[in-house]
């Protein structure tokens, strides 16, 4: 059962490690004035995980230069967090892909294990057909996957593109996957 993974602790906790990792190298790179970076993070009330999630799920890592006449934001990419999508990013993706294929689940069904409506699902559906393949990043990226990823088959193709041969330890493809996808979660990183 492909969504059990998402309901273990572990894997959101391997998915944190990742942010953190990305969020040290932003800060380290430091603002583009020169300036230091301190942490400013946003509030997250995230949903769609299991009830006890690390509580560093409730911020979304975010920094702010020091410098007074900059007070830049730089907010590093995520595997965890999409835009201001308050449903992790993970179940973004699962909850459409199972949506796909010959046989679909059910949106009831989804409801009931994510906790996300029906309306909500339907959005996430339409991001995947209608927004996504318009992004600038996918425009780019989608030439370095081999064969060619039809865009009607996102984002059911991407999880098997990823998760395929890693079928003992699937965390390690969903990390991939995330990270591949990490720049769209920047702000403007869904431009098209
Ligand atoms: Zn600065």
């Amino acid at each position: 059962m492909v969504h059990r993974l998402l309901q273990q602790v572990t894997f959101w906790t391997a998915l944190l490690s990742l942010d953190q990792e990305l969020a040290a190298k932003a800060r380290q790179a430091g603002c583009s004035c020169g300036g230091v970076l301190h942490r400013a993070d946003f509030l997250r009330k995230p949903r769609g995980g299991p009830p006890d999630l690390p509580a560093e799920y409730c911020y979304r890592f975010s920094f702010c230069c020091n410098r007074e006449d900059c007070r830049k934001r730089v907010t590093p990419p995520s595997v965890r967090f999409l835009d201001r999508k308050v449903y992790l990013h993970a179940v973004i993706i699962l909850v459409a892909a199972l949506r796909q294929g010959p046989t679909p689940r059910r949106v009831r069904e989804l409801s009931k294990l994510f906790g996300a409506d029906r309306r909500t699902i339907v959005r996430w559906q339409i991001f995947w057909k209608e927004q996504f393949p318009q992004t600038a990043f996918w425009k780019v990226t989608r030439g370095f996957l081999l064969p060619a990823v039809d865009a009607a088959s996102l984002p059911l193709e991407l999880l098997r593109r990823f998760l395929f041969g890693h079928d003992s330890d699937p965390t390690s493809g969903w990390k991939k996957l995330l990270l591949f996808l990490s720049p769209i979660t920047v702000t403007g990183g869904l431009k098209s």
